[in-house]
């Protein structure tokens, strides 16, 4: 039995005072949650959200991180360096990160392995262009970013990780995709994996995001492989973040 994660990706939102008021609503209900639940804050403030979540069961991430080490890289953060600061996940390959920063397979990839080898827990992030979905090469498409993380770190990486399958078309659109789109592609990545290996496959949580919220996550979350979501938008809400959350119970 998988257990659901429900993970808030913040983006470049945020600021002192309203983060600690969203962190406390969080942790002051996350003990009462059967899901696991995270929260992705920007860079300058996963310090503040580190000190915010000590002692709560709410687990910190961070939305990007270098696939170096250390070195002249001016403006970049290491795995380690997240690590540091409480870090248990971080997101790699989000279509923003994609199409925005220039980030490709090979890159995505790097970082993949760069925050495993400081311990890090990657959400390896994939999608489909709205384009993408209508020449009907969804699968395709996915099945190739996600061979090109598996053909660097092998099927044995993704016994700790996590994979988000995230519709570019979704994301922030307030457009969602439907219960059976997503669980069919959900279904395709689960297959891909236990292809190479069915236990890997099995244990792997695959979350869906694209505009989830209070009114769909119920449905979208009971399909049998989406085994929670990364919530964009409604991350920044501490009502409608607690309801997806207790969605996943
Ligand atoms: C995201 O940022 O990954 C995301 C899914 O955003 P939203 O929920 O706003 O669509």
């Amino acid at each position: 039995m998988r257990k659901k994660l429900v993970a808030g990706n913040w983006k470049m939102h945020g600021a002192l005072q309203q983060n600690s008021t969203l962190l406390a609503r969080i942790t002051a209900a996350a003990s009462g949650l059967a899901c696991e639940v995270a929260v992705f804050p920007p860079y300058p403030y996963l310090a503040q959200a580190q000190l915010a979540l000590a002692g709560s069961v709410v687990a910190l991430g961070a939305q990007s991180v270098s696939e170096h080490a250390s070195g002249v890289f001016t403006g970049e953060v290491s795995a380690s360096m997240l690590a540091e600061f409480g870090c248990r996940y971080v997101l790699v390959g989000h279509s923003e990160r994609r199409a925005l920063f220039g980030e490709t397979e090979i890159v995505v990839a790097a970082k993949f392995e760069a925050a495993q080898s400081s311990a890090l827990v990657p959400i390896l992030c994939v999608g489909e262009t709205l384009g993408q979905r209508e020449a009907g090469k969804t699968v395709t498409v996915i099945a190739r970013q996600l061979a090109a993380v598996l053909e660097r770190v092998g099927v044995a990486a993704m016994a700790s990780a996590v994979v988000a399958y995230e519709p570019v078309w979704a994301i922030g659109t307030g457009v969602t995709a439907s219960p059976a789109q997503a669980q069919e592609v959900h279904a395709a990545i689960r297959a891909q994996v236990a292809a190479l290996d069915a236990g890997v496959a099995e244990g792997l949580r695959i979350l869906y995001g694209g505009s989830v919220k209070p009114q769909n996550a119920v449905e979208l979350f009971g399909q049998s492989d989406i085994d929670g979501g990364l919530i964009g938008g409604a991350a920044l809400v501490a009502d409608d973040f607690l309801k997806i959350c207790l969605a996943a119970n």
